[in-house]
């Protein structure tokens, strides 16, 4: 291996916005066959809002919209910016005994009342039962948008539908990745049936869904496992154990800091086309090397 052409390979990866860690990294980026994209924020904008509030149990959107924007204050998780926004309160109580359960959702004692937001395995979890609001989770999930649950005393009082865009060049960047031949993989902790709905849509191959983070990493590993060559593009602090195992690791730009710092590519401009100029790149180099 002539080391010289490969220091050619990662300057020309930076005129095109790719950071490459080290000659190996870009070595290892020309003979994979799996990439796996972290949906929220890598394949969607990572800009979700609220597109409706369906009530339960005779509640009252005032004390709901109250309720579940006084949770997200003490989650930065991008679902609860979007709650936050749609409930456009001017001030928002204080949680008594807040906590954060990573990928289910959030829960809390508002004015003595037992509060839980997060999805249907989190009501599970608590013993919550979700019978009655069945029809309307699958519903809104088919659609492509992620239901949320509040329930108050333990019992539902509100689904929220919650919508994160494609972002705009992912159906085409995808596209072009699948016309150079990778396995093109979804991974995300959102329900299977939103992450089916929006996969359709960008044109993704296989989806992994209801992945609590510190199953990302293992997602990854079980790919190894089969015989895969697998890269793994994300942007969240959530992703991080993942970017780690897979054997090249690409954080998206603008991603968490956390996400770049593991990575060995890191994509300065916050387009998924960079991840085909990364992967064309990396395989002209090792090819002019041959
Ligand atoms: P992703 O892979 O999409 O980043 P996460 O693991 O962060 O997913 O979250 C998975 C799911 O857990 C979300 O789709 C949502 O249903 C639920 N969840 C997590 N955090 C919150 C929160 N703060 N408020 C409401 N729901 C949440
Ligand atoms: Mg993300």
């Amino acid at each position: 291996a002539t080391p010289m052409s490969i220091i050619a390979g990662v300057g020309r990866a930076a005129e095109f916005g790719v950071l490459v860690r080290d000659a190996d990294a870009l070595q290892r980026a020309s003979t994979l066959s799996t990439l796996v994209f972290d949906k929220t924020g890598t394949l969607t904008e990572g800009a979700p809002r609220v597109v409706d509030v369906l009530l339960f149990n005779g509640a009252d959107m005032h004390t709901v919209l109250r309720q579940a924007a006084a949770l997200e204050q003490g989650s930065s998780h991008p679902l609860a910016r979007a709650i936050i926004e749609h409930a456009a309160l001017p001030a928002l109580p204080e949680i008594d005994q807040f906590r954060t359960i990573p990928g289910l959702g959030v829960s809390g004692i508002l004015d003595g009342i037992p509060l839980l937001l997060g999805n249907p395995p989190l009501m599970a979890q608590q013993q919550i039962a979700t019978g009655a609001v069945t029809q309307q989770l699958e519903q809104q999930a088919a659609s492509g948008a992620t239901p949320v649950l509040l329930s108050a005393g333990g019992k539902i009082v509100a689904l929220i539908a919650i919508r994160d865009p494609l972002r705009k060049e992912s159906i085409s960047a995808l596209q072009r990745l699948h016309k150079r031949g990778y396995q093109l993989v979804m991974l995300t902790g959102d329900n299977e049936i939103t992450a089916n709905a929006i996969a359709r849509e960008a044109g993704i191959d296989r989806v992994i869904a209801g992945v609590l983070p510190e199953g990302k990493a293992d997602a990854i590993r079980t790919l190894q496992q089969q015989g895969q060559q697998v890269a793994m593009i994300g942007d969240g602090i959530n992703d991080a154990p993942a970017l780690a195992q897979a054997d090249v690791g690409i954080a998206m730009g603008g991603g968490s800091d956390v996400a770049i710092e593991t990575a060995a590519i890191t994509l300065m401009r916050q387009d998924l086309n960079a991840v085909v100029d990364a992967l064309a790149i990396s395989q002209a180099t090792l090819r002019n090397m041959k």
